[in-house]
């Protein structure tokens, strides 16, 4: 493990364009450090749930205000660490101070307090924050994934401690440091380490609430850690999106461009990415000779500095290895690899973590690529025969993040939509460009459970307490009835 001057562990990371490049290192939090944090936080939170909404409000956006105003800085420390273009780490930064604004706009009405009207009896509703919540996040989109997190749980009146993915943790560490500046000492804890570090941080008996986004695995181990003190948890997964491409879509060149990016946008490393197309028949073969013509100008594999560059390296040689070897055995079943788009730089691609985006054909749904999350710059593409099958096929997964609908017939979008099993269903786009702050997202199935985002964002993080003075005491045998 690699050590600074004084002895004390960090964790390295390294351009994934230019892996001999070190971009730098944050310090490894040891799990007593973890405990240090989670009281620091539990002690922090009590005066910072007695402050009025209004006061919390101003103070993250103030705080919002100042990570904005590093904004140029911050991009560039992303694209370096994580290969995501630098519009799209730019974006990050824009979404979360638009996510502050979004969220001090709606907690309001979720956390005002409410008299329900039962009559001459006296029923109140409040809302009682959960106290110190522990976030632990993933590397695909830190800034936002975090920000979906201690920008709500914040508000509500909770502390939360973040434990980043140690394959990215500079710039989130960063932001979270920037954040703390503004607010009471201690209410915003940061931890950084792996899997050790993330088991301390949810075993502390002070977490009260998990919101956790990543994997499956990771979440069913946390969910086992979890069991014996019921912590209650907010679960944001992996998907394996479909999209169901009808007999009467649009198939013009921004449509297929949409359609391109919705799949392989950051390098394919999005968990709300389509994941795998399905075209109706009569119309498979004109897409297929679309995509590939419109990817030859939409993907420019290379340097993620460079302004027309839409795709990056991965993250990690682990990643791309990853990857790399679900395309090589999809070819091994028979599949037809069509590499995508162009190189702007052959001898960075040929360094760095990069994978060349392919469009895969010929496979059937068994097949692993077609199957689970391939995470990477690869998509496998099928026809169908009808709706039903199509939407019979988008449902036979385990998972139920997103989807995607295009038809030229909106009512009958719509209409097969509704059919979907997932938490969110595009129309027209798939990705992140279908979002929309008003929008809750979050999976069914084994997607995973609760919702970020939307009106009521703030409100998975509060629980509701009521207060109640029945109408008639009397000998408290009753039942109650409606009208009490
Ligand atoms: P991961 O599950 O390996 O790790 C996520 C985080 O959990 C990291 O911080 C990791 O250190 C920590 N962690 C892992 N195992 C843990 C454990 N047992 N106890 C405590 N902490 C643990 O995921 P990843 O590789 O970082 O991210 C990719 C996955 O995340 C994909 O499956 C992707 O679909 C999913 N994801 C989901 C969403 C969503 O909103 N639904 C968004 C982005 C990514």
């Amino acid at each position: 493990m690699p050590k600074v001057d004084d002895g004390s562990p960090v964790i390295e990371r390294y351009n994934p364009s230019r892996p001999a490049e070190r971009v730098g290192a944050v310090a490894e939090t040891t799990v007593t450090d973890v405990g240090a944090a989670v009281e620091q936080a539990a002690q922090a939170q009590l005066d910072w749930a007695n402050e009025s909404l209004a006061v919390r409000s101003a103070t993250l956006t103030e705080a919002a205000e100042a990570i904005v105003a590093r904004r140029d800085e911050l991009a560039e420390l992303l694209a370096r660490e994580l290969g995501k273009p630098l519009a799209d780490c730019d974006g990050e930064i824009g979404f979360a101070a638009a996510l502050v604004a979004h969220c001090v706009a709606t907690a309001p009405e979720v956390l005002a307090d409410r008299s329900i009207d039962v009559g001459e009896g006296r029923l109140e509703l409040t809302t009682l924050p959960y106290g110190v919540v522990a976030a632990i996040t993933p590397w695909n989109a830190p800034i936002v994934l975090a920000a979906m997190k201690f920008v709500p749980a914040l508000l509500a009146g909770n502390a939360i401690v973040t434990k980043p993915s140690p394959l990215v943790p500079l710039t989130i560490t960063a932001v979270l440091k920037e954040l703390s500046n503004y607010l009471p000492s201690g209410l915003v804890g940061v931890v950084n380490g792996g899997v050790e570090i993330g088991q301390a941080l949810v075993a502390d008996p002070a977490i009260a609430k998990v919101a956790f986004t990543g994997g499956g695995e990771a979440a069913r181990h946390l969910q086992r850690s979890l069991a014996d003190r019921l912590v209650p948890t907010l679960l944001e997964l992996g998907g394996n999106d479909a999209a169901i491409v009808c007999d009467d879509a649009e198939l013009d060149e921004v449509s297929v461009e949409r359609l391109i990016h919705g799949s392989l946008l950051t390098s394919g490393q999005v968990c709300m990415a389509a994941k795998r197309i399905y075209v109706h028949r009569s119309r498979y073969d004109e897409l297929v000779e679309r995509y590939i013509e419109v990817a030859r100008r939409a993907l420019v594999v290379g340097d993620p500095m460079d302004n027309g560059v839409t795709v990056g390296p991965m993250v990690s040689e682990a990643q791309r290895d990853r990857v790399a070897a679900l395309v090589r055995a999809a070819e091994q079943q028979g599949g037809k690899v069509t590499e995508l788009g162009t190189v702007a730089d052959e001898a960075l691609v040929a360094n760095g973590w990069f994978l060349r985006p392919t469009l895969v054909q010929g496979l059937s749904d068994d097949a692993p690529l077609v199957a689970t999350e391939q995470f990477g710059p690869t998509v496998p593409i099928l026809a169908f025969d009808s709706d039903d099958e199509a939407v019979a096929r988008t449902n036979n997964s385990d998972l139920g993040l997103a989807g995607s609908v295009w038809s030229s017939d909106e009512d009958r979008a719509f209409a097969i939509a509704k059919r979907i099993e997932s938490g969110t269903v595009f129309i027209g786009t798939h990705n992140r460009s279908g979002m929309n702050l008003r929008s809750p997202f979050g999976g069914v199935k084994q997607s995973g459970w609760g919702r970020e985002l939307g009106d009521s964002a703030v409100g998975e993080y509060v629980q509701t307490r009521a207060i109640h003075r029945p109408a008639n005491l009397g000998t408290g045998r009753a039942y109650p009835r409606t009208e009490q």
